[in-house]
């Protein structure tokens, strides 16, 4: 986009407080990551949820001079107000403005499932053809679809935008906005189906998108979704692609070793498959359909298609050596791919930074004007280090500000030993392909070992948005971190939920408080267990303790009193309301709440723990505890004048017992995606995966004996794999001798003989094309954690925080 105050003001009806004639290139969102202030105006977006308006000083500090924003905030100096009625709506006008004024080819791709993987997968076959613009993840929601179309630029001549809804009407708000010319509707299956009535009413409510569409590509292996729009856009080109044959483009020939033979209108195309499911197969015939749409020949097609193998479409956080962090992002590179990379950066807040930067290759635009552009981004970065790789990204060094070094490709800048001179920063890999910088991050890496503890950040926001559709959209949220977060990593876990704007975090000893507090974590922190010794600290360190005894409130003011503290501290009275492990009895009410009335403290918050909120059977036990503490606490209030935020609830009682929510509950093993009853299990999405890859494999003769002790002896000619995991890592020796089975390419494959401390041997006679170096899940899908934990004879929460400090934790974001 490309406006001057006075246009936007013009399109959106707005008020303009200061200079009309500056010019707005980009809308910034979120001032944490903001890439670029240059041309960039800040829209603080309000919801029912949040309200940007927080974030406008922020945004400011950055640099920023022009804010979109439903009120003025007079105290800051020097600063342009677009004064807008509605945030969202604001931005949705120039949305629809900008992109009717656009000149592009659209495609808009809804559906249930596999929009982003389509999306990223055209726009990977397309951008070398055709200067193209997509949304930026999966942006497709009445924010995220108009922030993606104001990307658009004059240059721009293909746009391929997902569209997303999640309730009844939605889709025609964002039809006003958006009217591809080419719609693509994906499998329709279950995901935001909860809010329709039926699936009728939901195919319905996507297919809106496509009113205006010339050409319609849809999965016609859905008979419902086939018959509605047949009914509905009888005068329009439609085309059906899916599996069967009875679609227009449909698979011919899927067999095993062979090429995949996809039927288009009764020409053949044929390609290799890596993966063969079902829905990368479906995809296939939807990606098929799309390029012929758009006359790409089908020698190219394949060739695409061929490419697509290596998509990593994940950026990756790897812990480095000497305190590093390296952000992986090598599958791509091209301008805005760089800028979500710089976003990405953002989100981590070390001081300083490297970047690793490689020639763009295969884009038509005039290359000075190329590099001048990209050297701006990097420039407003800041970099400590640029290394450039490739001559043509060299010749412009002198365009990049930090300290810059040249190299022809990845081996000499390997070679130079520059990389080993980085400490304590973050550092971005953003390569192009073809230079295989790849290699660098192997460098980068700490600790190699095959053996990974892999954590999906995404997964554990989906799961915490999943709880808190449960609850009012006021009800505060306290993540559980405690314990090193369940053994995942408590830094990395809490600096992303700070990201996402959680109230509260809690942790079980004052030590891990220091330890986030050190690391930049400024979200309030409840200290459970706060010990004697550490009362100091916990001041010091702006801790929040848990008070659950007159022994610990007269040592802990104690405390406060000696450290000259003058304001009223925060602290959270613990009631006791049938666990019988820590808290205040109600016999003890009127006596804590005369001391409590007698000293500077500021009651925060009162609560109690649930013992049994995932025991159905217990229900009535867990009722009288939540009347008790209904009760206690009520007293409480009474008695100290104010309300303090109460909350009880921990995961399950979240499921199970929502509606004694309160002010706040307690998130711990949810987010981790675990729940004791299956339909809320089927919600929730998997977080963490363990797994290691086979050393070796051997075929043992018949009558041989495996491991320590020999407890296992084959029968017949028994093939073997050794992996290097053992009890040392966390897994306890007795699901050895044929209790637990680790997943071998989809398949289990059962532990033999005992466990050694740091490997463990497999049966894997009867799994499928089994070889050296294949990958090997300790627990994920198959086996789940759950399952896993069955084996160990214990709960997923003991699994997981036994697992050892030594396996690498590998954070995963999209
Ligand atoms: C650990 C903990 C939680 C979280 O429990 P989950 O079952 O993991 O949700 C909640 N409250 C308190 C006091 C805890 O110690």
């Amino acid at each position: 986009m490309n406006y001057t105050v006075q246009q936007i003001t013009e399109i959106t009806n707005a008020q303009v407080i200061g200079d009309k004639s500056l010019v707005v290139k980009n809308i910034a969102y979120d001032s944490r990551i903001i890439y670029s202030i240059k041309n960039t105006a800040f829209v603080a977006i309000n919801t029912h949820k949040n309200s940007g308006e927080k974030f406008i000083e922020a945004a400011i500090d950055r640099g920023i001079n022009i804010i979109i924003s439903e009120h003025e905030y007079p105290q800051f100096e020097n600063i342009t107000w677009i004064i807008v009625k509605n945030s969202v709506d604001f931005l949705q006008q120039l949305a629809k403005h900008h992109f009717e004024n656009s000149h592009l080819r659209s495609i808009g791709i809804t559906g249930s499932n596999g929009k982003t993987i389509l999306k990223e997968w055209l726009y990977q076959c397309l951008w070398n053809e055709f200067p193209t613009v997509k949304s930026p993840k999966s942006f497709n929601s009445q924010i995220g679809l108009p922030l993606s179309l104001l990307q658009i630029n004059d240059s721009h001549e293909l746009g391929i935008f997902e569209v997303g809804i999640s309730h009844p009407n939605e889709m025609e708000k964002l039809e006003n906005i958006f009217h591809p010319q080419i719609g693509l509707l994906t499998h329709i299956g279950t995901a935001h189906a909860a809010n329709f009535s039926s699936e009728e009413e939901l195919i319905d409510e996507k297919i809106k998108l496509f009113k205006d569409s010339e050409v319609i590509i849809y999965n016609g292996d859905h008979s419902l979704v086939e018959e509605k729009i047949k009914k509905l856009y009888a005068d329009k080109k439609l085309i059906s692609y899916g599996l069967k044959n009875k679609n227009q483009v449909f698979i011919k020939k899927n067999t095993k070793d062979e090429n995949i033979i996809v039927d288009y209108f009764g020409e053949e195309i044929s390609f290799p498959a890596h993966q063969r499911d079902e829905s990368t197969l479906t995809n296939a015939t939807a990606l098929i359909t799309v390029l012929k749409e758009l006359q790409v020949e089908n020698k190219k097609i394949v060739e695409k298609i061929n490419l697509l193998k290596a998509v990593e479409m994940r950026l990756e956080a790897i812990e480095g050596i000497k305190g590093n962090i390296v952000i992986n992002d090598s599958f791509n590179l091209d301008l805005d791919s760089l800028k979500t990379a710089l976003q990405f950066l953002n989100e981590y807040n070390k001081p300083k930074k490297s970047l690793v930067l490689t020639d763009i290759v295969g884009v038509s635009t005039n290359s000075q004007e190329l590099y001048e552009e990209v050297s701006e981004l990097v420039n407003e970065q800041h970099f400590d280090s640029v290394f450039l790789i490739g001559d043509e990204i060299s010749k412009y060094s002198e365009l990049f500000k930090s300290k810059t070094y040249t190299f022809i490709d990845t081996k000499e800048l390997i070679e130079s030993k520059h990389l080993s001179e980085i400490e304590n920063q973050i550092i971005l890999l953003k390569g192009a392909r073809k230079f295989e910088i790849e290699k660098l991050k192997d460098i980068l890496e700490l600790r190699k070992h095959d053996t990974v503890l892999e954590i999906n950040l995404n997964a554990i926001l989906h799961n915490i948005n999943y709880h808190k559709s449960l609850l009012k959209p006021q009800t505060k949220m306290m993540a559980m971190v405690k314990a090193n977060a369940y053994g995942l990593g408590s830094y990395e876990i809490s600096e992303f939920l700070q990201h996402h704007h959680i109230d509260y975090l809690g942790v079980a000893f004052a030590d891990e408080g220091v330890e986030l507090r050190k690391k930049g974590i400024t979200t309030p922190i409840v200290v459970m267990n706060p010990e004697q010794h550490s009362y100091q600290t916990i001041i010091e360190y702006n801790l929040e303790p848990e008070i659950y005894s007159f022994r610990v409130l007269e040592l802990f003011y104690e405390a406060v009193q000696k450290s000259g503290y003058d304001k009223k501290y925060p602290i959270h009275i613990k009631l006791e309301t049938g666990m019988h492990r820590l808290g205040f009895k109600g016999f003890e009410l009127d006596q804590l709440s005369e001391t409590l009335s007698s000293k500077n403290l500021k009651v925060q918050s009162m609560f109690s723990h649930l013992s049994s909120s995932d025991v159905p059977e217990e229900k009535e036990f867990t009722f009288n505890q939540l009347k008790t503490f209904d009760k206690n606490s009520s007293y409480l209030i009474e008695k100290l004048g104010y309300a303090p935020i109460r909350h009880i609830l921990n995961s399950s009682g979240i499921t199970s017992y929502t509606d004694h929510q309160y002010d706040m509950v307690r998130i711990g093993i949810g987010m981790l995606g675990e729940s004791p009853n299956p339909q809320i299990q089927k919600q929730l999405q998997s977080v963490v995966s363990f797994k290691t890859v086979i050393s070796q494999i051997s075929m043992v003769e018949d009558g041989e004996s495996v491991g320590y002790s020999r407890r296992f002896k084959t029968d017949h000619l028994t093939k073997i794999a050794t992996i290097p995991v053992g009890y040392a890592d966390g897994i306890p020796r007795l699901i050895g001798n044929q209790v637990g089975s680790l997943g071998v390419n989809k398949t289990l494959a059962p532990i033999v003989g005992n466990i050694c401390m740091d490997m463990m041997m497999l049966n894997v006679d009867h799994v499928p094309n089994v070889k050296e170096g294949d990958m090997v899940t300790v627990f994920n899908a198959k086996p789940s954690l759950k399952e896993f934990a069955d084996y160990c004879k214990t709960i997923t929460y003991e699994v997981l925080t036994s697992i050892s400090p030594r396996v690498k934790r590998i954070y995963i974001k999209d």
